[in-house]
C-alpha cells in the first residue's frame, strides 16, 4: 500500500537498504530504453521534432476548451457516450452506471496510467467485477499486488528470476523457464480472460480533435484485444491528450515510441472512433471515452507550471534521472514517478501533498535533454521548491542554511575565514556525522579541498 509522497524518504531509504535488486534491476532497464531512445533520436531530426510538439502540445493546451469540445461533437457524431469527470469519483461513476445496466461480471484492462490515477481496479473490485491487467507486465504486478514502478516498463523493479518464481507459484511454469515460455504462459491465461470478458477498458495516448480519433500505442496486441473483443469500451482519458488535428498523430505516435523505448514506432497503434457500425463484424456495441479533469484544470491555470501538461508519459525522464534508477518509482508514493511525477504532482494534488517531490533531484538537467515536448523540468522542480519556501513549506534548516551562506557570501572576510575553516577540516573522518553531509556520504567519498583558495588561486594565474 502506498504511504504517499510524503514517504518518500523513509520509503527511499528503506529501498535502498532492504531491496538492493530492485536498483539493480530498475538501472539496468532504464539505462537500455536510454540507449535505444538515443540511437531512435539520432535517426531523425529530433531537435526540430521535438520544438514541433513542443509548439503543437502548448497551442492545443492553450485552446484546450475549444479542442475538447470538437472532440465530443466528433466522437459523439459517431455514437460515442462522452462524459466529463471533474474529479476521480466523477469518472468512477461511470463504471458503477455501465457495470449497473449490462451486469458485467469480468473486466479487461489495458495499461492506462489513468485508470491507475484514478483507482479504477479497485473500484471494480468494489462492484464485484474482476479487473484482468492485460499488459505482461502490468500482468505481473497484478498477480504481486502491486502498484506500477514506471509508467512505460511497471514491471521494471522485478528480475527475470523474480518473474520465473511468481509464474512457477501462480502459473506452473518451471522455474528456469525462458522468458518467452513464460511469456507464452502469460498469454495462454490472458486469452481465457478475453474471451470472457464483457467489458474492455484503456486510455489514449493521443485524441485528435478534428476527427474524434482515440489513438493507442502499444506492443503486445492487448490493447487491441481489450477495445476490440468486450462488447463495450470505456476509455478513461486525461484532458490534457488532445491534439488538434489526425494528421499530428504522425508525429506524435513516432516521437513518442522513440522517446520511449527507442522504436521507430509502436509495434500495434490503434485508431479507435466510435462503436461498431452495422457492416463491421467485430468492435464493440458501445465506446464511453470519459475526459477526466482530477487536478489538471488547476495546473494548467499556474502560469509556471501548465507546461507540464505537454507530457506524452513517454518516461524518457525517468529512464535518465539519476535519482529514479535508485528507487525506481515505488519510493515516491504516486502514480507517476521520477521528474514527471515531481512536476505534476504539486500542481494536481496540491504542492503539500505533494512534497518533498520537487526535492527528489539533483537538478542535473538531463530530464529536459530527453523531453520529447521540451518540457523545462528542472526549471519547474526550482518553481516548486521557491513555493514551497514563499508558502513556509520548506524545512526550516533550508532556510536557515541559504541565510548563513547569504551572510558569509556578503561579508568577504567571514567567507575567506569560513573557506579556509572547510579546507583544514578532515571531511572523511568527521563528515559521516553531520546532518545532510553524513546522508550524501553513505554512498560516496567526500574530495580532498584544494590546499589554497580559490581567490589565492586566482591571484596566483590559475593554469
Ligand atoms: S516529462 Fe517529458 S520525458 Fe518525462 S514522461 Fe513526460 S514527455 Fe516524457
Amino acid at each position: 500500500m502506498s504511504r504517499g509522497p510524503g514517504a518518500y524518504r523513509a520509503e527511499a531509504a528503506r529501498s535502498l537498504r532492504d531491496d538492493p535488486g530492485v536498483r539493480d534491476s530498475v538501472g539496468s532497464a532504464t539505462r537500455s530504453f536510454d540507449t535505444h531512445r538515443a540511437k531512435a533520436y539520432a535517426e531523425i531530426d529530433s531537435e526540430r521534432w521535438r520544438d514541433w510538439a513542443r509548439d503543437v502540445k502548448t497551442h492545443a493546451l492553450t485552446h484546450l476548451a475549444e479542442y475538447l469540445e470538437q472532440a465530443e461533437t466528433r466522437l459523439t457524431e459517431r455514437g460515442v457516450q462522452v462524459h466529463w469527470a471533474e474529479t476521480d469519483r466523477d469518472a468512477l461513476a461511470v463504471l458503477d452506471a455501465v457495470v449497473g445496466r449490462h451486469g458485467i461480471r469480468t473486466a479487461v484492462k489495458a495499461k492506462s496510467m489513468v485508470s491507475e490515477e484514478l483507482g479504477v481496479n479497485e473500484h471494480l473490485e468494489r462492484l464485484g467485477v474482476r479487473p484482468i491487467e492485460t499488459d505482461l507486465g502490468e500482468y505481473i504486478i497484478q498477480l504481486l499486488g502491486e502498484p506500477p514502478s514506471h509508467i512505460v516498463g511497471p514491471a521494471i523493479h522485478k528480475s527475470l528470476d523474480d518473474c520465473r518464481v511468481l509464474f512457477h507459484e501462480r502459473l506452473g511454469t518451471p522455474l528456469d523457464a525462458p522468458p518467452d515460455r513464460l511469456a507464452g504462459a502469460a498469454r495462454d491465461a490472458l486469452r481465457e480472460a478475453f474471451l470472457a470478458a464483457d467489458l474492455g477498458i484503456s486510455g489514449a495516448n493521443f485524441v485528435a480533435a478534428d476527427t474524434g480519433t482515440l489513438a493507442l500505442i502499444e506492443n503486445e496486441g492487448n490493447i487491441r484485444l481489450s477495445t476490440s473483443l468486450p462488447r463495450v469500451h470505456v476509455a478513461f482519458v486525461g484532458i490534457e491528450k488532445i491534439v488538434p488535428h489526425f494528421e499530428d498523430l504522425a508525429g506524435f505516435l513516432q516521437l513518442t515510441a522513440r522517446a520511449a523505448t527507442g522504436q521507430p514506432i509502436g509495434n500495434f497503434v490503434s485508431l479507435i472512433q466510435g462503436p461498431r457500425t452495422g457492416d463491421e463484424i467485430d468492435g464493440p456495441e458501445e465506446v464511453h471515452v470519459v475526459f477526466v479533469d482530477n487536478g489538471r484544470t488547476a495546473l494548467l491555470e499556474d502560469d509556471e507550471a501548465w507546461e507540464a501538461l505537454r507530457c506524452v508519459r513517454c518516461g524518457a525522464c525517468l529512464n535518465i534521472c539519476p535519482v529514479y534508477r535508485q528507487t525506481g518509482g515505488h519510493a515516491y508514493g504516486w502514480t507517476y514517478s521520477g521528474p514527471l511525477g515531481a512536476i505534476i504532482a504539486p500542481g494536481m494534488l496540491g504542492l503539500k501533498q505533494a512534497l518533498p517531490l520537487p526535492h527528489a533531484s539533483s537538478l542535473c538537467g538531463a530530464c529536459a535533454d530527453v523531453c520529447p515536448v521540451r518540457i523545462p523540468i528542472p526549471d519547474l522542480l526550482v518553481y516548486w521548491r521557491e513555493r514551497a519556501v514563499e508558502g513556509g513549506l520548506a524545512p526550516l534548516s533550508e532556510g536557515l542554511g541559504a541565510k548563513m551562506y547569504a551572510g558569509l557570501a556578503e561579508r568577504p572576510g567571514a567567507f575567506a575565514a569560513a573557506a579556509a575553516l572547510m579546507r583544514h577540516t578532515p571531511w572523511k573522518a568527521v563528515g559521516r556525522a553531520l546532518p545532510v553531509l553524513g546522508g550524501w556520504m553513505q554512498e560516496r567519498s567526500a574530495p580532498e579541498p584544494s590546499p589554497k583558495a580559490f581567490r589565492r588561486l586566482w591571484e596566483e594565474g590559475i593554469e
